[in-house]
């Protein structure tokens, strides 16, 4: 890229020169194993975290980083998506999207004694909120929690669990009151608890390298502290954890656009046709200008957001909208990448046609496209008056 941006510091430049140089020995090279193997190697989860990337926002006593950037999280989502496999991210992003709540409620000997092997990538956590009957309406959740003697009993289901096969310990959205937002708390469970037992939803689309679980929850039993957070008000810790996992999806989809231009441009420069590259020829080379626009915009808008965030300011509408223009411009990118590869983009195998497949789930997970339109009109106000 030529741009040049107020908010790359040399320090943010070095944190993404060290995890290039990361991705480019440890991960790239293997990748295409890992997909067809169905599973990212646990040392891999281990060097990942010593380089610090699961400790955004977690006190150092805690094994975090002792701060949060989200710029520095931005770089990491859109180098570890656009590895050759977003999938990736997925596989090692369990924590990722649950540590939040962790940090915020979690009892104090949980935060000393277990969250530093989490963020150290020696064990595994998952966020647990969608149920077989629904992901979008969150408030409508059906997953029980009620008190039994000094501590809870669980029942219910969820599925779609992002690491939910391998991990240890999840954070589970459950309802404790009545219907709606206001009935729903937050629990910390561990995989050994009596009562829990977990499958694999199966074969997916795309996203091979990462596990997805469905995790049932038959009279698990629980003790009083696995509630974290105030009873009833967990609908507001869910939903302010999204703007994270949104943020850092949002950042995938641009690792994801520049593998689109940088494999689809070694290809029309390599490959002739009708006496020439293909690169040479005008309607190709438009369709660089065309894709290179569509990374440029969602850059900007994500360093907008990113300084906002670092303000102290948390732009819901903003994200929301950021994540639907990146899931709509990855479409438009992977679909004109796969054209410049012709024949060659339907072949597995082919970067590009693994991107193609992943493009779906961007644009589903953590918040569907038509929920965050939804929620950045409410958020901007333009249903009022
Ligand atoms: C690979 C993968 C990984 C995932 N990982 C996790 C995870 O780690 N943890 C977790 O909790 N969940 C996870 N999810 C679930 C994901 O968050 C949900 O799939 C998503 O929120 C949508 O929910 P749903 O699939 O139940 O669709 P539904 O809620 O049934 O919606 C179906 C469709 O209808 C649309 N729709 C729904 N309501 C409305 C409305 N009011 N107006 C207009 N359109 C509407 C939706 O946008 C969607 O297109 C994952 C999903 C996938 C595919």
């Amino acid at each position: 890229m030529t741009l040049k941006s107020p908010f790359m510091t040399p320090e943010r430049a070095e944190f993404r020169a060290n995890l290039e140089r990361f991705f480019a020995a440890e991960v790239r090279p293997n990748v295409e194993t890992w997909e067809a193997e169905r599973h990212v190697p646990h040392d891999i989860h281990e060097k990942l975290g010593a380089l610090g990337v699961f400790g955004f926002g977690v006190p150092e006593e805690y094994g975090g980083l002792g701060f949060d950037d989200p710029f520095l999280r931005c770089d990491y989502g859109e180098i570890s998506s656009g590895c050759g496999a977003s999938g990736f991210a997925a596989a090692v992003g369990g924590r990722v999207i649950s540590v939040g709540p962790m940090v915020r409620f979690a009892p104090e000997a949980f935060k000393r004694e277990v969250l530093p092997e989490i963020i150290a990538g020696r064990i595994g956590s998952a966020l647990a909120i969608t149920e077989p009957g629904g992901g979008s309406d969150v408030a409508n959740l059906q997953t029980r929690a009620e008190r039994r003697g000094n501590g809870w009993v669980l029942n219910g289901c969820k599925t779609f669990i992002t690491g939910g096969v391998e991990a240890d310990w999840f954070v589970v959205g459950a309802r404790t009151g009545g219907p709606g937002l206001a009935g729903i708390s937050l629990f910390l469970v561990p995989a050994e608890a009596p009562g829990f037992t977990r499958t694999s939803i199966g074969d997916k689309m795309g996203w091979h390298c990462s596990d997805q679980a469905t995790l049932y929850f038959d009279d698990c039993e629980l003790p009083a502290e696995a509630l974290i957070g105030p009873e009833n008000k967990g609908f507001l810790a869910i939903m302010g954890n999204f703007n994270y996992e949104r943020l850092g999806m949002t950042a995938g989809c641009l690792g994801m656009m520049r593998l689109c231009f940088t494999s689809a441009l070694d290809w029309a420069r390599e490959r002739r046709t009708f006496g020439k590259r293909l690169i040479d020829h005008q309607v190709i080379a438009h369709k660089f200008a065309e894709i290179s626009a569509r990374i440029d915009l969602t850059e900007a808008y994500l360093e907008r957001i990113c300084w906002t965030m670092a303000q102290g300011d948390m732009p819901v509408a903003e994200i929301c909208k950021a994540k639907v223009q990146a899931t709509k411009a990855l479409e438009f990118v992977a679909s004109e990448a796969m054209q410049i590869f012709g024949g060659a983009a339907y072949l597995r195998g082919n970067p590009v046609e693994r991107v193609w497949r992943e493009i779906k789930v961007m644009a589903i997970g953590g918040g569907s496209e038509e929920i965050l339109r939804d929620l950045a009109v409410r958020q901007m106000g333009v249903l009022e008056g």
